[in-house]
C-alpha cells in the first residue's frame, strides 16, 4: 500500500464539468493543483442541451472550440407542450449568442478530460475520496482505489463531487432540498431514425423529457414527486400509463422498444448547500446547487461556478480575504434569478388543478 504524501495549493475532488473548469482556471494562473476522479474513464451522464448563453463562458475558459466538433450539433431549442395542448418550438436563436448545442455528452466529458490531461494539472483518475480532515494549514485528504490509499494535503479543497456534495458534507456543509423531484430514466430503441430534437411534455403527474441519443436511440425521462414512486415493482406500469397520457411523445414511443431493465431512478430537483464555502473548502457545480432539469442550467452553471471558484481560490491564496464571500454572493444572485425563472416556468402550467404533483410544485415555488 502506497502512502506517499503530496502537497498542493488546491485539491479538486470530482472530474465532471465543474471540477475540470476549476482545474483549467487554476492552470491558467500556475496554481499547483490535483484532480481526483473516481471513474477511470468518463461515463455517459444525463443532460445534453447547452444554451447559447454558455458560449461566452466557454470562451473565457478557452474551450469554445470543443463545441465545434462534429460530434455535437447546432441546436435551436426544445419543442415543448406545456400550459396547453399545442407543441411549440422554443427558439434559442432569438438571443444574441445565436444557436446552442446538443452535446454528445459522453464525448464532451472525454473532451473536458483531455483538456486537463494535457495541462499542468496532476490527474488521479480511478481514485475516490475516502476522508477529508480539516487542519490548521488546510486539509489532509485520503483517497483510495482498489489497491492503495494515498494521503494528500492542500491549502484548499474543492468539492466537485456532483449532487452528493461529499466533501462539503464531511466539512460541515448542509444540503437543503427545495423539492422532492425525482427522474425515472429509461432508454428506448426505434426502428426508424428520428431527428435530434428534444421534446418536453407536461402531464398530470409530472413531465416528460425525450432526448434522441443516436439516430435510433431515445433517452426518456419522467420527472415526478418522490411520493408517486413508492412501489418499485410498479415503475414500468406507472411509466406506461404516463406515456399513454402524452399527446405528442407517445407518437414516438408507441413505435419504440422500451428498455425497462435499465430503468434508473435519481433525484432531479433543486437543492442548495447552506453555504458554498468554509475555511478551507469551496463547492462547485451540482455540489453547490442542483438545478431542475427543465432549466437546462446544470452543465453551464457547473462550468461557470468552476471558473468563478477557481478565481476565488487564486485570490484567497493571494490572501485576499473577501474572495470566498464574493463567490458566495455571485452564486446567491444566480440562484435567485434561477428561482424566479423556475417559478415563471411552472406557473405557465395550470391544466391539472387537482394534481398532487402540480399543487406541490406551485406551493414549493411560492414559498421559496
Ligand atoms: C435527469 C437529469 C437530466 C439533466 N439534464 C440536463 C440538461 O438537459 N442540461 C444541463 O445543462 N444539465 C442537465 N442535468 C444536470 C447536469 O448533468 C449536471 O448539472 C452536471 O453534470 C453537473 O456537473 P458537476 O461537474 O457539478 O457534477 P458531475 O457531472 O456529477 O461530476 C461529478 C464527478 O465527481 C465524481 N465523484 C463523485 N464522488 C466522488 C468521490 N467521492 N471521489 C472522487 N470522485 C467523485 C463523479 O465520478 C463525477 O465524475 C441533468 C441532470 C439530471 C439528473
Amino acid at each position: 500500500m502506497e502512502n506517499a504524501k503530496k502537497s498542493y495549493d488546491v485539491i479538486i475532488i470530482g472530474g465532471g464539468p465543474a471540477g475540470i473548469a476549476t482545474a483549467i482556471t487554476l492552470s491558467s494562473q500556475g496554481i499547483s493543483h490535483c484532480i481526483v476522479e473516481a471513474k477511470v474513464e468518463p461515463t455517459r451522464k444525463l443532460g445534453e442541451a447547452i444554451p447559447p448563453n454558455a458560449k461566452p463562458l466557454l470562451k473565457k475558459l478557452g474551450i469554445q472550440h470543443l463545441l465545434e466538433d462534429k460530434q455535437h450539433i447546432a441546436y435551436y431549442g426544445n419543442k415543448s407542450c406545456w400550459g396547453n395542448n399545442q407543441i411549440e418550438q422554443k427558439e434559442f436563436i432569438k438571443g444574441i449568442h445565436g444557436q446552442g448545442y446538443l452535446l454528445d455528452r459522453l464525448y464532451f466529458e472525454k473532451q473536458l478530460r483531455n483538456q486537463v490531461l494535457h495541462s499542468c494539472t496532476q490527474c488521479l483518475f480511478g481514485y475516490k475520496l475516502k476522508k477529508v480532515i480539516s487542519t490548521d494549514k488546510g486539509v489532509t485528504v485520503i483517497i483510495e482505489n482498489d489497491s492503495e490509499n494515498k494521503t494528500l494535503s492542500a491549502k484548499y479543497i474543492v468539492d466537485a463531487t456532483g449532487r452528493k456534495a461529499t466533501v462539503s458534507k464531511q466539512l460541515g456543509g448542509i444540503k437543503q432540498n427545495l423539492d422532492n423531484q425525482f427522474a425515472i430514466v429509461i432508454n428506448a430503441s426505434l426502428s426508424v431514425p428520428i431527428s435530434h430534437q428534444i421534446i418536453v411534455e407536461a402531464t398530470k403527474n409530472g413531465w416528460w423529457y425525450m432526448a434522441p441519443q443516436e439516430t435510433k436511440e431515445l433517452s426518456l425521462m419522467f420527472f415526478t414527486e418522490q411520493t408517486m414512486l413508492r412501489d418499485k415493482t410498479q415503475y414500468a406500469d406507472f411509466l406506461l400509463k404516463e406515456l399513454e397520457h402524452t399527446l405528442h411523445i407517445s407518437e414516438y414511443t408507441t413505435r419504440a422498444q422500451l428498455n425497462f431493465e435499465g430503468l434508473k431512478i435519481m433525484p432531479a430537483g433543486t437543492s442548495k448547500l447552506d453555504r458554498p464555502f468554509g475555511e478551507n473548502w469551496i463547492a462547485v457545480g451540482d455540489a453547490a446547487i442542483t438545478f431542475d432539469p427543465i432549466s437546462s442550467y446544470g452543465i453551464t452553471s457547473a462550468l461557470a461556478s468552476g471558473y468563478y471558484a477557481g478565481h476565488a481560490l487564486i485570490s484567497a491564496i493571494d490572501n485576499k480575504s473577501d474572495a470566498m464571500l464574493a463567490y458566495n454572493y455571485l452564486l446567491d444572485s444566480a440562484f435567485q434569478i434561477y428561482m424566479e425563472k423556475l417559478h415563471t416556468q411552472y406557473s405557465l402550467e395550470s391544466r391539472w388543478e387537482n394534481s398532487k404533483y402540480w399543487i406541490t410544485k406551485h406551493k414549493v415555488l411560492v414559498n421559496s
